[in-house]
């Protein structure tokens, strides 16, 4: 019954009268389809061009893109992987980490930060969060470094981007690698600098609806570390040398030159994007301030790119429930924390205690969330979130 609207044109809003005569304004959670209607004749046309010269693996497409984004995020160079996964697993590997070793990191994440861990046979260890920025608390790291432990790997959670000059100085004082999971951080900067080029290497994911998304699976490495750059470059392509010589194991887990193609036409939009979500955060935070629930809390160094904008309120799924009765998809990001999973407790995670992590996985609710979304949308959704919050 929802319908899907062009929300990108500036027309009214579609309303559905229902028999209950409650007029209801579909807000969907992210609208891809808006925003490929605003950028249509680039989007075809780098895509075209791709089949047209029919470079579909590596090559320019691919290179001017790892460019463009280094550029972006202020890092010496980028190498394009399949997915944000993808990076993560070979960053790890780059850097060293083998079977037995520890990572330190956040169990409050999608699960992918810790599976890399796993994947490789070292093991993730997850310090609690911060409940005001939901981002691993730098004050409890030092008390789980062992004499195993390799990296610290922090989430800039939502956006905002972890407590990055803490967590650097605990990473040098103890000789570890800093590697950031930056999946949901494009152009966020901590103290004016961008995430991305700050620890020894970042992993980004472009997923469709992640801040830059492709049309399909795809991600990146980027650093400052010449060396580890070409280690990630070498295992992305089957550790290969030269065209027959592979002198190690790798993977395939290029990223494709389409996506590529894709994610350099939409570089030059992304700044615009991401003002109009901080935009549409701080008309949150005004229309919200009345209701009963906690909004946003932002750092004062950082620019958070609001990749989601999450409320909190001990009422959660009564409020998740009234908002999808009047045609809002809110989500929640995420419901499980990572060490309570399925797989983790047979990873015999079970006795691992993280109250903060707990505690905000029964609270937290992400609102609609996307460039394109409309003021008159926002203050549809705050109202319901006033009405449903007590
Ligand atoms: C999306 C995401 C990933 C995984 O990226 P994929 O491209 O889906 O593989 C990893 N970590 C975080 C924090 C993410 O949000």
């Amino acid at each position: 019954m929802s319908i899907s609207r062009p929300a990108a044109t500036g027309k009214d809003c579609e309303v559905n009268i229902r028999t209950k005569g409650v007029p209801v304004i579909q807000v969907p959670f992210v609208d891809l389809k808006a925003q490929y209607a605003g950028i249509k004749p680039e989007i075809d046309a780098a895509i075209q061009r791709v089949v047209d010269g029919a470079g579909f693996i590596l090559g320019e497409e691919v290179s001017n893109f790892e460019q463009a984004l280094a550029a972006t995020v202020g890092s010496r160079d980028a190498v394009g992987v399949s997915s944000g996964t993808g990076a993560l697993l070979l960053a790890l590997l780059a850097v060293g980490v083998k079977p037995g070793d520890e990572v330190i990191t956040t169990a409050h994440t999608f699960i992918a930060t810790a599976e890399a861990v796993s994947r490789i046979g070292a093991r993730p260890v997850f310090v609690d969060i911060d409940p005001r920025t939901y981002n691993i608390d730098p004050n409890q790291v030092e008390s789980a470094i062992t004499e195993r432990t390799k990296v610290i790997l922090p989430v800039h959670l939502y956006g905002q981007p972890a407590e990055l000059k803490p967590l650097r100085d605990i990473a040098n004082r103890h000789r570890l690698v800093l590697i950031e999971d930056a999946a949901q951080a494009i152009a966020a900067e901590y103290d004016g600098q961008r995430c991305g080029s700050i620890g020894d290497l970042a992993c980004f994911s472009f997923y469709p609806s992640k801040n830059l998304g492709a049309y399909g699976d795809a991600g990146a490495v980027t650093g400052n570390d010449e060396t580890l750059l070409a280690k990630v470059r070498k295992l992305r392509d089957h550790g290969r040398i030269s065209k027959y010589e592979h002198d190690e194991l790798g993977f395939g887990q290029r990223i494709d030159a389409i996506q590529a193609a894709i994610l350099g036409a939409k570089l030059p939009h992304l700044e615009a994007w991401t003002e109009a979500r901080r935009s549409h955060a701080r008309l949150y935070n005004e229309v919200l301030s009345g209701a009963d629930v906690e909004t946003p809390f932002e750092s004062r160094n950082v620019r958070h790119v609001y990749h989601l904008y999450v409320i909190r309120t001990a009422r959660r799924d009564a409020l998740l429930q009234h908002l999808k009765e009047k045609g809002i998809d809110a989500g929640i990001h995420y419901p499980i924390p990572v060490h309570r999973q399925p797989v983790y407790l047979k990873l015999g995670y079970g006795e691992v205690s993280l109250p903060a992590t707990e505690q905000a996985a029964g609270e937290i609710l992400s609102l609609p969330m996307y460039p394109e979304l409309r003021g008159e949308q926002i203050e549809y959704v705050a109202q319901a979130v006033s009405e449903g919050a007590h």
